[in-house]
């Protein structure tokens, strides 16, 4: 049995940001940047002053997904004024590099490019911050687990086993360190054809919400597979930002209204 990390005493609130809530996944490619986005405009949409933080250093997609380019500004302190998009307030590391550029840090250079992101930004009073973690589980976060007031993680699933077994090891790491697990998404839930209307279970339909009852761990609903979210993603208008009142724009904010 691996060791518990020390939760430590540190865990620091960010200046000006009411709550905190991480999303994570086992594995990459499940759609986690997908969902994260997404519920983040599903926040504004009710109204909460909301941002958006692209932790996922390793493959940051933030700026693509909500149009963003350029750097943030900095103002003379030396502190980040977020980007501005679709009413959310952005900062992703991604915006710190060229556009072929990877991020070749070890653990602690990670950690320390993300511990400014997050404190030196000036998010000027939110009241939800929505954090878009690097899949699996590693060195950056159990850092910002430790260091860091979070209200809690949304885990991001697809319905196969193999993202359910990463996504348990994901859980697990989040009970190691004491952050409360808010609840499981199951994404590329189903797919239904625009032609036929038929519905395909392609990744076999429901497993993460099995997973997530047997588990103890709150289910948060189920996003289907289509083509529109892809396309209007890569647009950089997500549907919650696009159209919010469509089956996929009701589904993040069902989703948004559980968390
Ligand atoms: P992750 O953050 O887990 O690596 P992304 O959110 O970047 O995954 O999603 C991976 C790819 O799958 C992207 O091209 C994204 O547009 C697409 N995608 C994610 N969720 C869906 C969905 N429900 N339907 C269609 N495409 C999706």
């Amino acid at each position: 049995h691996a060791q518990k990390p020390a939760a430590g005493p540190r865990r620091e609130p960010v200046e000006g940001v009411k709550h905190i809530v991480a999303v994570g996944s086992g594995k990459g490619g499940v759609g986690k940047s997908t969902v994260a986005v997404n519920l983040a405009l599903a926040f504004a949409a009710r109204g909460l002053r909301t941002g958006l933080l692209d932790a996922d250093l390793y493959g940051p997609s933030v700026p693509r997904l909500l149009g963003i380019e350029g750097k943030p500004a900095m103002r003379s302190d030396g502190i980040f004024t977020p980007h501005e998009a679709h009413g959310l307030k952005a900062m992703s590391i991604g915006s710190m590099l060229g556009p072929d550029q990877a991020v070749v840090w070890r653990g602690p250079m990670a950690t320390s490019a993300l511990r400014q992101l997050l404190r030196e930004t000036h998010w000027g009073g939110l009241d939800m911050l929505v954090i878009d973690l690097p899949p699996g589980t590693g060195d950056i976060h159990i850092s910002l687990f430790q260091q860091v007031a979070l209200d809690g993680a949304v885990i991001v699933s697809t319905p196969q086993d193999l993202a359910l077994i990463d996504a348990k090891k994901a859980i697990d790491m989040l009970r190691r360190v004491d952050v409360p697990i808010l609840g499981v998404v199951e994404n590329m839930s189903y797919f239904v054809a625009p032609d036929t209307g038929t519905r395909y279970d392609i990744f076999g339909h429901g497993g993460a919400k099995t997973a997530a009852m047997r588990l103890g761990l709150p289910f948060l609903g189920e996003i289907p597979l289509v083509m529109t979210i892809r396309e209007t993603s890569d647009a950089g208008t997500p549907v919650m930002a696009g159209n919010p009142d469509g089956p996929e724009g009701e589904a993040f904010a069902a989703i948004a209204g559980r968390v």
